[in-house]
């Protein structure tokens, strides 16, 4: 962290010197009145989180390039400058074997795949301007990691699409429940996510939930965290019973686990085991 205009009043109290590909983190400053600023040429949400205290968070995306990012915080005429480094994530190679109808799509199943892209873009704009949680995030079941975040993968022979979030193993039927406080922006069921339900938690913070058996919220529901939103099946394209957890800060698709690691409930490592 390099402060090139150390000012009375304004502080920086709290950014990450780096970020790996893939990481979200918090930022908070201490400031009398509005603050504003800038990441990675895009603006920051500051929120108040105690008295003369904001926060705002940062995230890099999965395949951003690494190097140096500017950090800028204003409040007033007072500038405060920073640099994070982006650093590049070593992502691990996994093979898997699906059928072939779920992965050289043509025709109707294309078609389909293709509105449902645009479905889940649409879902994703319009987020609300404030947080809406107050408290840490939860990890939405326990069970055993068994696809990390960003592998590359290997499908039938072809490398395909990187892993955008975050497998967790569990028995079908094992309750799913809702990281945080949020509203329900997509609750539909897809041809390669199977049941799905997407959460907006404000400010661009966005949680998916996939290959589900069955849900249990709509679209537009206001839902508190920790409340049941569905259950783990093998909806979708899925080779067993597991919840694939996506986290997507302002477009950049994030890790899970950056999330709980900037925001997460006390003790949500030990929900986790990874594979033997
Ligand atoms: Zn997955």
């Amino acid at each position: 962290m390099t402060l090139a205009t150390p000012a009375l009043g304004l502080q920086l109290r709290s950014c990450p010197a780096s970020l790996g590909q893939g990481e979200m983190a918090v930022v908070e400053v201490q400031a009398k009145g509005k603050v504003t600023g800038g990441f990675a040429g895009e603006p920051l949400f500051f929120f108040p989180y105690a008295p003369d205290l904001y926060r705002a968070l940062i995230g890099v995306d999965l395949e951003a390039e690494p190097g140096p990012r500017g950090l800028q915080v204003a409040e007033g005429e007072r500038v405060l400058r920073a640099t994070v480094m982006v650093k590049r994530r070593p992502f691990g190679l996994q093979r898997l074997n699906l059928p072939p109808e779920m992965v050289e799509l043509r025709g109707e199943a294309l078609r389909r795949v293709r509105r449902e892209k645009a479905l889940i873009r649409r879902a994703l704009l319009g987020t609300k301007p404030q947080p809406l949680w107050r408290r840490p995030f939860l990890l939405p079941l326990r069970g055993r990691i068994t696809g990390a975040f960003g592998l590359q993968r290997l499908i039938n022979g072809r490398f395909r699409s990187r892993h955008t979030g975050l497998d967790i193993a569990a028995p079908e039927g094992t309750p799913v429940v809702a990281t945080n406080d949020g509203v329900v922006v997509l609750a539909s069921s897809l041809y390669l996510e199977g049941n799905t339900v997407i959460m907006d938690h404000g400010l661009g913070l966005y949680s998916f939930y996939l290959h589900l058996k069955e849900f249990f919220v709509k679209r537009g529901q206001r839902i508190q965290r920790g409340k049941v939103l569905g259950l783990v099946g093998v909806s979708g394209r899925a080779s067993g019973p597991h919840l694939h957890w996506g986290v997507v800060l302002r477009g950049k698709r994030v890790d899970p686990l950056s999330l709980l690691e900037a925001l997460g409930e006390q003790g949500w490592k030990r929900g986790l085991s990874r594979r033997p």
